[in-house]
């Protein structure tokens, strides 16, 4: 635990496009390594915060993602464990929602992550306050849990105090925080109540997103973007540099995370990495880790508006059943092998070799009007989001 005014700390910028004072935390350590599975484990939560970046179809409703899979089923979270080997994850963040709200699934997941990656496999936690007592942080340690993270509210400090509660166990103790342009002094009140406290305290930069629920009202409060080309808000990283100088007087740790750090660390190299354990062995791998390959699309099922919920309602099995007997028929007049006409059953569709895209997207529509061929660019996770198309 850190000591006020025992160290004598420096601003340094990271190689990651952010900045810290003292060392940043374990968890951060592998979250910019990419090998951090963000686990959230459920959209329930107490609090409503102004700038809660969780989107409508996750708040309030009990559902999992390992990352950008949804769990089909949360008891059974067979995704949860292939998602940590595809993306050779290191540990997992538990965020939410609040995590609290459902406190055996917490415990089962860093029991199940642990038995089956071993004990250094690093699991920290968010939550608010609203939840927290001694019996349930006593559970999270008896289970393995390594850091805690607390997420106070700064505009109520009636609960401040249950940080204490966490003292009792021997784990790493954090705050995570966006820095709020305007909330100078609040943030800095909460860092007096914490310096002796905690190890180390993260800023997040505030970022403006379209999330859709009511509470959400950043945008309301007169809220900008630094830029066109940025979620960030206007102000937030002067002010984390404010804080950071605080927290740097006080010897506090303190990592200020950019939005860049988020796109074009964290989630890059998690991208690469799943990139490399997922492709098909002629698709093209970006720098950026998505994926560039050649889709033939059945007309009922191609891309365009209303794509993810026809996907979500097709009926698989019909569309599978029409994709193998295309492939067979295009395996008859194609050049191409086996192996390189492949039926994708998560998306029903055919996958091709890039290279062979241009020489035989005709033939491919001559032969038959309803296959429609694409070069596609996307990512590799589990939902294959799309970067672009571009039909042939
Ligand atoms: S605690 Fe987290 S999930 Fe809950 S409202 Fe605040 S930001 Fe959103």
């Amino acid at each position: 635990m850190n000591k006020m005014n025992t160290k004598i700390l420096k601003i340094n910028k990271t190689p990651w496009h952010s900045w810290c004072t003292g060392n940043i935390a374990k968890g951060c350590a592998y979250c910019v390594q990419g090998r951090k599975l963000v686990l959230f484990i459920t959209g329930l939560c107490p609090q409503r915060c102004f700038y809660c970046p969780v989107g409508e179809q996750k708040f309030g409703n009990d559902v999992v993602y390992a990352n950008e899979w949804k769990l089909e089923d949360p008891n059974n979270p067979i995704e949860l464990i292939k998602e940590a080997e595809l993306t050779q994850a290191k540990g997992a963040g538990i965020t939410g929602g609040d995590p609290l709200t459902n406190l055996d699934r917490c415990c089962n997941y860093i029991k199940l992550l642990k038995d089956k990656f071993g004990k250094r496999f690093h699991i920290h936690l968010y939550t608010p306050l609203k939840l927290v007592s001694k019996e349930k942080l006593q559970q999270l340690y008896n289970t393995g849990l390594d850091e805690i993270r607390f997420h106070p509210d700064l505009d109520d400090d009636s609960l401040w105090n249950r940080i204490e509660i966490a003292k009792q166990f021997n784990w790493n103790i954090g705050i995570e925080i966006p820095a709020i342009p305007g909330y100078e002094k609040k943030t800095m009140k909460l860092i007096d109540y914490i310096a002796d406290k905690v190890s180390f305290i993260n800023l997040n930069e505030l970022e403006l997103s379209d999330t859709g629920t009511k509470h959400y009202t950043l945008p309301l409060k007169g809220f900008k973007t630094k830029d066109n080309i940025s979620y960030g808000v206007k102000g937030s990283k002067e002010m984390a540099m404010k804080i950071l100088e605080y927290t740097r007087q006080k010897g506090l740790a303190a990592h200020f995370c950019t939005a860049k750090l988020k796109d074009s660390v964290q989630i890059r190299k998690r991208l690469q990495i799943r990139a490399k354990n997922v492709a098909l062995p002629f698709d093209e791998r970006t720098e950026d880790g998505t994926l560039l390959r050649c889709c033939i699309y059945l007309k009922e099922l191609a891309p365009g508006f209303n794509y993810k919920e026809k996907l979500k309602n097709a009926d698989r099995n019909y569309l599978l059943e029409k994709l193998i007997i295309v492939r067979k028929e295009l395996l008859e007049f194609l050049t191409l092998t086996e192996k390189e006409i492949i039926v994708d059953i998560n998306k029903c569709r055919l996958i091709i070799p890039r290279s062979s895209a241009k020489q035989y997207a005709d033939k491919i529509k001559k032969y038959n009007s309803n296959l429609i061929p694409a070069l596609v660019e996307e990512y590799p996770t589990q939902d294959g989001f799309e970067v672009e198309i571009e039909f042939l």
